[in-house]
């Protein structure tokens, strides 16, 4: 293979750029061109490309986003699209596609490939941890950890003066985020999408711990809650506590953006450079995951089809603690 195509596509995620560099340089280590085409599978669909050499990718390992930007396409969602973007592709003799991504964009990926038989390999690039098959996505832990600073900064307000704090984050289907911050920044409560969430059983442990000694706290609400976000969930647990202030803080972009921390810079460099390889080696439709600590090759149909599950001890650890 001598020229391969890189897309970033979906939300951005911190540590697109790292993988973006690991792509690129690995592939020069193998005599292999690269096209770049920005704003996904739109800039895909509008030519927008550029030329990457290993020169192009320097002092971008620590950058937040994606240099190639991002972008939602409609029309790559169509038959005619993908046909487009296929012949696109071909023109440019480029053998071989990295998308850069989450579970839409490998939708997308897997079905160019079955139609027009265009080899691609997908990195899991999306703050929602939500792929099967991979323990981590790029971005996630970057996420997590921003939430954990921001929710600190928010208990110190909280503590200050009596107040209980409904905090959003991101995850309209996924709890991950919510859950880990939850545990990571002592929560004392954390609602997800996944479990039904029971207000009634909320207020009674508040009412209880209140009456106790507690005096303040924090419930971290993921945005795709049955219950609805931290704003209908706090105005709903207000009506319970008259004499105490509640305040919602909805984190956000803020979660998107910032620098990769370590883990993500090292995760994204280890599967940019094995999606390279895997091409290399001739797979196909296939998710480069890491289990265990080891890289894996996730079937695409498998890392789209089936949903990333919360782990049971996580639930039962974060309500253990809170
Ligand atoms: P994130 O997890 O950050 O939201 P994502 O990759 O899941 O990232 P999507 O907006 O779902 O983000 O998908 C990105 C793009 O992939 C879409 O704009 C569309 O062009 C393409 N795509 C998504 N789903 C499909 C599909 N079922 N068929 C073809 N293309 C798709």
């Amino acid at each position: 293979m001598k020229k391969i195509g890189l897309i970033t596509s979906g939300g951005d995620a911190p540590g697109m750029n790292a993988c973006i560099r690991a792509v690129v340089r690995t592939a020069s280590l193998n005599d292999m061109e690269v096209t770049g085409f920005y704003r996904g599978y739109e800039g895909l669909l509008e030519n927008d490309n550029v030329g990457l050499t290993r020169y192009d990718v320097r002092n971008i390992i620590h950058r937040g986003g994606t240099f190639l930007k991002t972008a939602r396409s409609s029309e790559f969602r169509t038959k005619d699209g993908r046909s487009k973007a296929s012949s696109i592709i071909k023109s440019h003799g480029i053998e071989g596609l990295i998308v850069i991504g989450g579970d839409g964009s490998f939708m997308g990926a897997n079905l160019i490939s079955m139609e027009h038989g265009i080899p691609v390999i997908g990195c899991p690039g999306t703050i929602d941890n939500d792929l099967f098959g991979t323990d981590y996505t790029i971005g996630y832990q970057t996420a997590v950890d921003t939430a954990i600073g921001a929710v600190d900064n928010i208990r110190d307000t909280a503590a200050s003066h009596n107040r209980l704090f409904f905090v959003e984050v991101m995850g309209r289907d996924a709890g991950l985020i919510a859950l880990r911050t939850g545990i990571a920044a002592g929560a004392e409560g954390v609602l997800i999408p996944e479990t039904p969430t029971d207000l009634n059983r909320l207020v009674n442990y508040l009412k209880t711990d209140f009456k106790k000694k507690r005096r303040s706290g924090i419930i971290i609400v993921a945005e795709g809650d049955s219950e609805g976000g931290a704003y209908e969930v706090a105005k709903k647990v207000q009506n319970e506590f008259p004499n105490w202030e509640t305040k919602v803080t909805v984190l956000g972009h803020i979660q998107r953006g910032g620098k990769p921390n370590g883990f993500d810079r090292i995760l994204a460099s280890r599967m940019g450079h094995g999606a390279v390889l895997a091409l290399r080696e001739g797979r196909n439709r296939e998710m480069i995951g890491i289990s265990g600590g080891q890289l894996v090759h996730v079937p695409l149909d498998h890392a789209i089809k089936h949903n990333a599950t919360i782990s049971p001890y996580l639930l039962e650890l974060v309500e253990a603690l809170s």
